[in-house]
């Protein structure tokens, strides 16, 4: 069945999610600020504004870079919610703090509609693939309402708690993901400059106890697997600054939870100094080329 759906952010992640709609029978309206990423996605309308996108539409995503776009994109001028529609619901994928999160529902309770976070994991590939995993944060009802919805992009759906708490199951993902890719950048640097060729290396690796995502699905060594970032010199992917964003909004939860974060905490500065040596946008698997030093 298809319902109206409007997406707003058609970058590495929202591209793909958006195409699986489309194939999936969904009637998807799109904006983003870059027109060549909006004209990306065939069978899709392409709209000028997030007002223009959310009129009419029974589901509004928001797939975007940070929790400040998000606010903006939702009350700034020809923003969502001068177009959203009363009861429709507002669901955003983008992975931000839990309390902006929170303060996102408060204004669309405040405003007659309704609000989800639902970021996920998975990657590029699992966004490609339609194999995403949602963490939902709200309304019960309004995460069932919206499941059939999220399972044309996903594989696995889960209703985490209030408002808020999706991204609270999304930051302690991302922490443990931030730290295995340096932990598997370091060991395979270390290996490679020992004399093992990396591909049996990961291969021996990935059936033994230092397997992880990062080594059997994303590996960061160029030339170990097709189609993953690294062989395509580390284009495209999940960004250096973005791994870097999800680090800061992890510390600044712990921090009021009291919950310490060693290699949290060091693996934010590492990302932070690959940002200031000019690898911003590169795909955060960049730290095995980084650890390599100069050929
Ligand atoms: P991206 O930078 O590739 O895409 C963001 C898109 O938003 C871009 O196309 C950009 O033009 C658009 N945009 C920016 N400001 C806008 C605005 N004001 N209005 C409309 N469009 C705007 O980022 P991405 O990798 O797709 O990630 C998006 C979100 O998903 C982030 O919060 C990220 O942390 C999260 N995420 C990313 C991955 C990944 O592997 N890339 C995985 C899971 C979650």
């Amino acid at each position: 069945n298809a319902s109206n759906v409007a997406f707003i952010g058609l970058g590495q992640m929202g591209a793909r999610m958006v195409k699986n709609l489309v194939s999936k029978g969904e009637k998807v309206k799109v904006f983003d600020v870059v027109p060549q990423a909006a004209s990306s996605v065939q069978g899709v309308t392409i709209c000028n504004s997030p007002e223009e996108a959310a009129k009419d539409a029974c589901f509004v995503f928001t797939m975007l870079p940070n929790g400040h776009i998000v606010k903006d994109t939702l009350l700034g001028d020809k923003g969502i919610m001068k177009g959203i529609s009363n009861n429709a619901l507002f669901i955003d994928s983008s992975t931000i703090e839990p309390q902006q999160s929170q303060e996102l529902g408060k204004i669309a309770k405040e405003n007659g509609f309704r609000f989800l976070d639902a970021p996920v994991s998975g990657g590029v590939t699992g966004a490609e693939a339609g194999t995403l995993t949602f963490m939902v944060g709200g309304e019960d009802k309004d995460a069932e309402e919206v499941k059939p919805v999220l399972l044309k992009m996903g594989k696995n759906v889960f209703k985490c708690g209030g408002t808020g708490t999706g991204q609270i199951a999304k930051l302690c993902n991302n922490l443990i993901l931030a730290i295995t890719m340096i932990g598997t950048c370091e060991s395979l640097n270390m290996g490679v400059k020992l004399g093992m060729d990396p591909k049996l290396l990961t291969s021996i690796i990935n059936v033994s106890t230092g397997r992880s995502w990062s080594s059997d699905t994303y590996n960061p060594v160029p030339g170990v697997m097709p189609n993953v970032p690294s062989s395509n010199q580390y284009k495209g992917g999940f960004g250096v600054s973005l791994i870097a964003k999800d680090l800061a909004l992890a510390e600044n939860a712990a921090l009021s939870a009291g919950a310490p974060l060693p290699l949290g905490a060091i693996s934010h500065q590492l990302y932070r100094t690959l940002i200031a040596n000019g690898y911003s946008d590169k795909d955060f698997a960049v730290v095995y080329e980084f650890l390599q030093g100069k050929k």
